[in-house]
């Protein structure tokens, strides 16, 4: 990964390489973090943020599930992200990671009497997929690993521990030559990626899991949506059997770090990729990050990045 040079660790920013943790940490031990993963992109008038309020209030919602109290306020860590980007002079748009967990001071399960810690990382990181997936699709495949289930953790709450479900169906999904693996829920229907929502393209129509279907409530989704509809796609959000993948006109996921990726082939069998509606919601959502959307207002928070000090 690419260095920076400040962590913003518990209110203060500190050099990246002292943003430590004891190895007692009861959220190493067991999981019991909650993150977010943000983009913050180049824009004419500065770096900026894409809905970062919407990522601060899901990081809320997480740490709420799982009652960590955050000890700061929303408008704390927008400043602290903020501060980050500033501190750090990520001019060029960076990728940035909030992560509270349970710190030092009591191991077993019970983990309320832990304190809450907070640390706020950023660094740049280019297409999670790589550039030419962005251009011309993934191969992704089935994973032999069920989506963790509603009634076993909250998938909608973005937890460290329910990662060791994405990480092992990741593993599978490189071993076997692919991109990226695709998740079925407990039902058997589509739920998501090891990182990303999914869409599908059929007749025109694009169509998603919904909510109830153990997916994550994907910010980039949102904003998909909204975009398509806006495009005048009509969306449904319904559940997806397997193999309406592989008879879909288009397939694509969505995510923060993984953006509007187009889909070329699920199971070896082969879909359009890019296909036209694809294309047509990555055009909007490129611009959109970047300052160049009539939506781009909603969702972009500027950074004001101080020049650097001449001597
Ligand atoms: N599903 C899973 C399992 C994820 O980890 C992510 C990445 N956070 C997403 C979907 C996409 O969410 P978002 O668009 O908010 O990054």
């Amino acid at each position: 990964m690419i260095e920076a040079d400040k962590i913003w660790m518990n209110g203060e920013l500190v050099d990246w390489g002292d943003a430590q943790v004891h190895v007692l940490s009861h959220g190493l031990h067991y999981g019991s973090t909650v993150f977010e993963g943000i983009r913050a992109y180049a824009t004419d008038d500065g770096p900026a943020v894409f809905r970062l309020q919407d990522h601060l209030a899901r990081l809320e919602r997480s740490a709420a599930v799982y009652q960590m109290p955050l000890p700061y306020t929303r408008e704390q860590l927008r400043e602290a992200v903020h501060d980050v980007i500033a501190s750090n002079e990520l001019t060029e748009g960076c990728y940035i990671r909030p992560i509270a967990w349970r710190g030092y001071g009591v191991m077993g399960l019970y983990p309320l009497d832990a304190p809450v810690d907070v640390a706020i990382a950023a660094w740049p990181w280019g297409a999670y997929l790589g550039d030419e997936a962005l251009r011309s699709g993934i191969r992704a495949k089935i994973s032999s690993w069920r989506r963790i289930g509603a009634s076993t953790i909250p998938a909608t709450a973005k937890a460290g521990g329910q990662y060791l479900n994405s990480i092992l169906a990741k593993i599978e999904s490189h071993k076997g030559g692919y991109d990226e693996a695709l998740l079925l829920n407990e039902q058997g229907f589509v739920a998501d990626g090891s990182g990303e929502n999914l869409f599908i393209v059929r007749d025109g129509v694009l169509i998603t899991p919904p909510l109830q279907a153990s997916i994550l409530e994907g910010i980039t989704r949102d904003t998909v949506m909204q975009l398509a509809r806006e495009e005048g796609v009509e969306i449904i959000e319904r559940e997806i059997a397997r193999a309406e993948l592989y008879a879909a006109d288009e397939v694509f996921v969505t995510g923060t770090a993984a953006e509007v990726c187009p889909v070329r082939e699920v199971d070896d069998f082969p879909i359009e990729a890019p296909g036209p509606i694809t294309k047509r919601v990555q055009d909007r959502f490129f611009a959109a990050i970047v300052g160049r959307d009539p939506r781009s207002a909603d969702w972009l928070d500027y950074v004001t990045v101080p020049a650097p000090a001449r001597p």
